[in-house]
């Protein structure tokens, strides 16, 4: 990223005039915190404390047998404190807050596993926490919501526009324009606009130095491919940097198909012609939105994937070609989950599940001798309403329909 905040042609900074000393601000902060080798220590030091890093990279035996290919590697992110990679960045973004001094946190969330990651730290840092949720994701995610207020957060739902994730991150930004002194903004992905998508990145980047090098000492040698969900691009991002520096390794990033592509219902912005170049929330990149700039509606079985936009370091790197970018269907999605959890007792979260599904169509074409690592960036077991309903398992809608009469009778 260039010193205005761009990779290539995208990015940039596009923020109102109030929030122009606060993000002069962080940026310094920032920038001497990648200088400081303090300051990565003391992330080590909390992430190993605190979450449960380093996170294991782990052999699929029995999956790399069923398809007869590579062997696959697992980047076990699920194994993070509140269940994936999301705790790499709030946790890294709590530690800048504490050294910039301020008392205050706010933060955006669609499915609320950002929204959770930010409370969990606020709590543990002593923070003040606000949470904006669109109303329709407030309904949506309850035990979500549930959590965040148990961890001392307010859950602010948002009533603009279709009270969803992007309503949300509008309403946080008008907080941030009044609040500017006191409150830091803990932006949940690799996008916003700069130093955002950078910073995130950098955080997330330890997924990828763990990675390589744990590949090398179980595999003695770089993989040949590396697989990754594609929501906003944070742990995309965060397993593809290392890896950037080493030419022979392809790096694929699963988009959100949704029904298909052809469906008008999907989240994919760079590996179809349905998304364009924009500005929106601050920055330049890939939208799905119309003539006029609408944004459309996305849709994806993984809530955590549906999202109008992507970090502008992936439309870079897509540009360039230095990351392909494939999607897969909810149908695809659901038996690569299915899969997993059978065949290694492993239960990746829907988004993740999308790089699996990537994985498994190409895992085949490669030799024993060859590795591929998938990022499992989170775990699946906190979906179980979502994935029990994509599953339509009669047996489940009973139980809920059923915990539903027990709590009207008292
Ligand atoms: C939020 C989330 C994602 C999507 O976000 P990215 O910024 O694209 O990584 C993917 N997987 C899980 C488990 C998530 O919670």
């Amino acid at each position: 990223m260039d010193r205005n905040g761009f990779s290539g042609k995208w990015g940039g900074a596009y923020i109102p005039e109030v929030l122009y000393q606060t993000f002069q601000e962080l940026k310094e902060e920032y920038a001497r915190c990648r200088k400081s080798p303090d300051f990565w220590q003391e992330y080590l030091e909390l992430m190993s404390t605190y979450s449960c890093r380093p996170t294991p990279l782990t052999y699929a035996e029995n999956l790399s047998k069923h398809f007869g290919g590579a062997k696959i590697y697992i980047k076990r992110e699920d194994l993070n404190h509140t269940g994936a990679h999301k705790a790499n960045n709030v946790m890294g973004q709590g530690l800048l807050v504490k050294r910039m001094g301020k008392k205050r946190v706010i933060a955006e969330t669609g499915a609320g596993q950002h929204g959770m990651a930010t409370a969990t730290m606020a709590a543990k840092f002593g923070l003040e926490c606000t949470i904006y949720m669109g109303e329709e994701d407030v309904m949506r995610q309850r035990p979500n919501v549930f959590w965040m207020e148990k961890l001392g957060a307010t859950v602010v739902p948002v009533k603009d526009g279709s009270r969803t994730l992007k309503d949300a991150i509008n309403e946080a930004f008008r907080d941030w324009v009044t609040n500017v002194d006191d409150t830091h903004y803990v932006f949940g992905t690799a996008c916003g606009p700069a130093p955002f998508p950078e910073m995130v990145a950098w955080f997330q980047s330890i997924i990828g130095m763990e990675a390589a090098d744990q590949i090398l000492k179980y595999h003695g040698k770089m993989p040949k491919k590396v697989y990754a969900c594609v929501g906003g691009g944070s742990n995309a991002m965060g397993i593809f940097k290392r890896f950037l520096e080493e030419t022979d390794v392809e790096l694929v990033g699963v988009e959100a198909g949704g029904h298909g592509a052809d469906s008008g219902a999907h989240a994919i912005r760079l590996s179809s012609p349905d998304a364009t170049p924009g500005v929106a929330q601050g920055y330049k990149t890939m939208f799905l939105q119309d003539e006029d700039g609408q944004m459309k509606h996305t849709h994806s079985v993984a809530a955590g994937l549906d999202y109008v936009g992507v970090s502008p370091i992936l439309s870079d790197l897509w540009e360039k070609k230095q990351v392909r970018f494939e999607s897969a269907t909810d149908d695809e999605v659901i038996q690569a989950l299915d899969l997993t959890m059978k065949k290694e007792g492993i239960i990746p979260a829907l988004e993740s599940a999308h790089a699996f599904a990537g994985a498994f169509r190409e895992a085949g074409q490669l030799s024993p001798d060859d590795a591929i690592i998938i990022n499992q960036s989170g775990r699946g077991d906190k979906d179980i309403f979502t994935i029990a309903h994509a599953y339509a398992d009669p047996s489940w809608k009973e139980f809920i329909i059923g915990r539903g009469k027990e709590y009207s009778k008292n």
